[in-house]
């Protein structure tokens, strides 16, 4: 029987049932007004089956399905004032929404994991240490045998006032500790106060050329605004950032700055450290959780005023919102593809609208949906057409790998022209998209291969950790020495990775050094700093990488650029394959000759001819996109349509299937399926077999987002 009462309160608990629960709050548990009231966006500790849980309250109503005796009361209200503002919680409720998310889910998978379990927000207060009025009695000899002593003695008597952290830094703990025993200094907790308005830069900015002055001025930051800032590598897109930053700190606000990878570009985040002089986090999966909810709370309280972050810092609530920058928003890690799927930088865009603020979206290869987006009047298009500075953009040479060999995928040409280019004492940068030393190994005598059981794949030759690894799920075993077929030992790693090539040009240049960066090299921490480090030293050496020497990096003494295997992806099934590869190849493209040398990029490819690949030969991603957004328009495909994916997962294949028809039969049936709607499927998915599971998918494609997104709401009910 359905029940009123004034104190019901739906919460948000850890638990895979993705409903919402109900309970009480018990009469006089709650403060009348202000803070300490049990709102929507607190926690509570309550009783869920026979434990104790951390829920997140949803809603407050007064009504509730179940019998009102039978609800429980909560056990504590967890915080005094709401942990996620208003304006952020109906960011979230717009995502669940939208995404067809259950809210609860999507709440806590974004919380900072210490949060979750229900602790409570750091204190933010910083120790300050000064002398106490007993300093004046002191003479020199107290020092005598203790210049430690005498050297914190100095420095607190010169500031004043210096903060625990720093002492710890530069003092000895002993020293304090000695000074504090004779009474010379005592400490005090103090809040970190706001910024002075006058003293915001580190650094000065630069002059901006004339283009990059159009851009900034045409910045808005008095109200919501999109910008796609629309610039080649190199034309000074981050120096627009850190202006319209400096802009939006002397307004007294924090910007929110998403980055596609940290710890890949520790440049950029130096970037911000060396011109501002304001608190700055960083969010990201490498922080531990105490660093997180350190970093999330700054940014809250607004004791940061700069918050940099990958994806999910979409979500950190902020106390004075006034810019959001999306740097490289074409960037497919904006994109959540498991649990809670979202696209931060879509997101980023609703919650720019609803906090009234301008946001930025930078890249020198936008994603076709921003063009769009521009076409049609939502964003402002600002381009950049030159590089900042004296550099200019580099030459392009193909090399066709039908009239060419390779040894380790690299042609005779390209190893001459790296030979040049460290002769000249420069770097050159050699990409390779496949980590791992050979994407599979074959037996000459039976033609067996290694395929992983549990996806449809093979398995990659890792030679330096003697493994056979598989790049899906992560299955690994040993190389074997004997073919498990027919007991040859004709076993052969067949292609090219980056482990592979690396081998084969440290053979041909043996006293250069050679960098390979990829997701085996950068596993352990810092590994990519001493990349960055002997890159930026200047010496003559040979980067070799996969995409991850693509994004956003500054190598200034890189004049040229081989990629070795261009074909891959112009062929892919998803229709998003040619835009990715053409934002892939002009990417790396643009990590050649950034500064005052002239860059050189060179092309192996086995298909010169194919339409695409003479497109994109010509170097020019704008003519290149036009092509693909005439294609889609032709296809109807998005973003001149709207897309949903219905994929089935199961142990077998047929049951996969066989639950989309019968999805299908309820569509048709219940008469949802609106005309103009175009179904794809069920067909498997391009992997159909991917860790021991058998996915199935249907595509429901419509000009009407809203039908679709009825169609959803009717499936969800459905399953
Ligand atoms: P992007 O972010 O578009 O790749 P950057 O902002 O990193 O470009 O700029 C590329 C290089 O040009 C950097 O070394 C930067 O310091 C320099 N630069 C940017 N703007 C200017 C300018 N107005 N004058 C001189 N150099 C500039
Ligand atoms: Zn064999
Ligand atoms: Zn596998």
């Amino acid at each position: 029987m359905a029940e009123y009462s004034p104190n019901i309160i739906r919460v948000a608990v850890p638990s895979p049932l993705r409903r919402l629960f109900d309970y009480v709050v018990p009469q006089g548990s709650e403060q009348k007004d202000g803070d300490g009231r049990a709102d929507v966006g607190c926690r509570v500790a309550v009783t869920f089956g026979r434990q104790e849980v951390v829920g997140l309250i949803v809603a407050k109503t007064n009504y509730s399905d179940i019998d009102i005796d039978k609800l429980k009361p909560i056990n504590k209200l967890l915080d005094s004032v709401p942990l996620i503002p208003s304006s952020l919680f109906e960011l979230f409720n717009w995502a669940a929404n939208y995404y067809q998310f259950p809210i609860g889910d999507a709440l806590f998978s974004t919380l900072p994991t210490l949060l979750r379990r229900g602790e409570g927000l750091p204190d933010l207060s910083t120790r300050y240490w000064q002398l106490t009025e007993k300093k004046s009695q002191i003479n020199d000899e107290v020092f005598a045998r203790a210049p430690n002593q005498q050297a914190l003695f100095d420095r607190l008597k010169e500031n004043g006032s210096v903060p625990d952290s720093i002492i710890s830094a530069e003092f000895s703990r002993s020293a304090l500790a000695a000074l504090e025993k004779k009474g010379l200094v005592e400490s005090t907790l103090r809040s970190d106060e706001g910024i002075e308005l006058t003293n915001i830069l580190k650094q000065d900015p630069l002059p901006l050329n004339d283009s990059q002055s159009r851009a900034l001025n045409n910045i808005d930051q008095h109200r919501f605004n999109c910008y796609l800032l629309d610039g080649v590598t190199g034309s000074g897109k981050t120096e627009i950032y850190l202006q319209a930053i400096d802009t939006a700190l002397r307004y007294g606000r924090q910007a929110l700055v998403l980055i596609p990878e940290i710890s890949l570009t520790p440049q950029t985040e130096e970037r911000f450290r060396d011109r501002f002089n304001v608190p700055i986090v960083t969010l990201h999966s490498g922080l531990t959780d105490k660093q997180r909810l350190l970093a999330w709370t700054k940014a809250k309280t607004g004791a940061a005023k700069i918050i940099l972050g990958t994806r999910s810092a979409i979500f950190t609530p902020l106390c004075d919102p006034g810019l959001i920058i999306i740097d490289e928003e074409h960037d497919q890690s904006y994109k959540q593809q498991e649990g809670f799927r979202y696209s931060a930088r879509d997101l980023a865009v609703i919650r720019a609208r609803r906090e009234e603020i301008a946001i930025i979206l930078g890249s020198a290869t936008p994603s076709i949906e921003s063009l769009r987006n521009c076409d049609l009047g939502r964003y402002k298009h600002l381009v950049l057409a030159d590089r900042a500075g004296s550099a200019v953009q580099p030459d392009w040479s193909v090399i066709d790998l039908k009239s060419e060999q390779c040894e380790a995928g690299v042609s005779a040409s390209t190893l001459l022209a790296i030979e040049q280019t460290i002769s000249n004492g420069h770097q050159a940068l050699v990409f390779l998209n496949r980590r791992g030393f050979a994407p599979a190994i074959i037996c000459r005598q039976c033609g067996w291969t290694a395929d992983c059981r549990s996806c449809d794949s093979r398995l990659t030759v890792h030679r330096a950790r003697n493994r056979l690894i598989c790049h899906h799920c992560e299955y690994q075993q040993r190389i074997p020495h004997l073919c498990p077929g027919c007991q040859s030992q004709q076993l052969v790693p067949v292609g090219e990775g980056t482990e592979r090539s690396e081998e084969y040009l440290a053979k041909c240049f043996p006293t250069t050094k050679i960098l390979r960066v990829d997701r085996d090299s950068t596993r352990k921490k810092g590994a990519m700093k001493a990349v960055y480090d002997t890159a930026n030293s200047g010496e003559p050496c040979i980067l070799i990488g996969t995409q991850m020497l693509a994004k956003g990096h500054h190598f200034p003494d890189v004049t040229l650029v081989a990629i070795l295997d261009a074909d891959s992806g112009i062929f892919s099934a998803d229709f998003r394959g040619s835009e990715r590869v053409a934002q892939l190849i002009t990417q790396v493209s643009g990590r050649a000759g950034r500064e005052k040398k002239p860059g050189k990029v060179i092309l192996q490819t086995y298909c010169q001819e194919h339409p695409q690949m003479e497109e994109l030969l010509k170097g020019d991603y704008e003519s290149f996109v036009k092509k693909i957004i005439k294609d889609r328009a032709s296809t109807k495909s998005p973003p001149f349509s709207f897309q949903i994916k219905l994929q089935a997962e199961s142990f077998n294949g047929l049951q996969s299937r066989d639950f989309l028809v019968s999805c299908l039969d309820y569509l048709n049936n219940s008469q949802h399926l609106s005309k103009g709607m175009k179904i794809i499927g069920p067909l498997p998915s391009l992997m159909e077999k991917k860790s021991g599971v058998y996915r199935w998918e249907v595509s429901f494609f419509s000009s009407s987002r809203k039908s679709l997104h009825n169609l959803a709401d009717h499936l969800q009910s459905y399953l």
